[in-house]
């Protein structure tokens, strides 16, 4: 089953991780979609304010989702993402930071993780793969952003060390892949297809997949979950989308469909107060 399941029909669009929503009531995880509307005008379903779109606008996004969420807005807590692999534990004293502007938000980081209820991490999209962490036992949520830099560069993998050093019981953590460009729209040259088969010997077609002298169709999302894998984590507890942002136009912003000229979606994850 598609794990992010589409929820129309309450104000603007998102997708819900669902298995999680059902085995972990404390947690909320998921990611923005945008609507058809958002084509026209890229800037109704933007959350990133690094895109160049009007501030006031970004911000008020961010509001009436979280006000649909029912979090208050005082918990969106952002880093500045740099396609690098650092990872920053975030903590309550820094709840806010980045919600209303970019220069509060963390710096020069793409993976966030806390151990504090009441924090929403955030992070933006528009064809990079965003990766969920969720440790049941240590209590402890993270994202991090895994364009093919983070991936190459093991932020995924960096962010279970992380979390296992902070107490974490690595057969016990749970990843997700959300929704990101897939195999069947990633065109990749030597620059980028060379370090993934480094890191991957033997990727086989579903993770570099030929596509003609020097090009290959790259799924991220696999790599990625391979390289979880190869970190220990149990294989039923990595969930992987089907979605693909760049196949999607009424759905996803796309930075390589739309050209550059598009906006950003937000993954977040936080557990509740309760
Ligand atoms: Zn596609």
């Amino acid at each position: 089953m598609e794990p992010f399941q589409l929820q129309r029909g309450m104000g603007v669009p998102t997708f819900a991780l669902v298995p999680w929503k059902r085995d972990f009531p404390e947690l909320l995880a998921g990611m923005s979609a945008r609507d058809g509307e958002s084509i026209e005008d890229p800037d109704r379903t933007n959350y990133a304010l690094h895109t160049g779109a009007p501030a006031e606008r970004v911000i008020q996004n961010r509001k009436r989702l979280l006000a649909q969420l029912g979090v208050p807005f005082s918990a969106w807590t952002c880093g500045e993402q740099v396609h690098g692999v650092n990872i920053h534990e975030v903590t309550a004293d820094q709840c806010g930071r980045g919600g209303k502007s970019m220069e509060t938000a963390i710096s020069g980081t793409d993976g966030l993780f806390t151990r504090e209820r009441g924090i929403l991490l955030t992070s933006f999209y528009a064809d990079c793969v965003p990766l969920f962490f969720y440790s049941p036992d240590a209590g402890i949520v993270g994202v991090a952003h895994a364009g093919w830099r983070g991936t190459v560069g093991g932020i995924g993998p960096r962010m279970i060390r992380e979390l296992v050093r902070r107490g974490a019981v690595r057969e016990e953590i749970r990843a997700a892949i959300a929704p990101s460009i897939g195999g069947c729209c990633y065109e990749v040259d030597e620059q980028v297809a060379t370090p993934v088969a480094r890191l991957l010997p033997d990727p086989g077609p579903e993770i570099l997949n030929p596509a003609g002298e020097g090009k290959w169709k790259l799924d991220l999302r696999e790599a990625n979950r391979r390289l979880l894998l190869k970190e220990g984590l149990k294989e039923h507890h990595v969930l992987v989308t089907g979605w693909c942002t760049s196949c999607h136009p009424e759905l996803f912003h796309s930075h390589r469909r739309d050209r550059g000229r598009t906006g950003r979606m937000v993954s977040f994850i936080g557990m509740g107060k309760g």
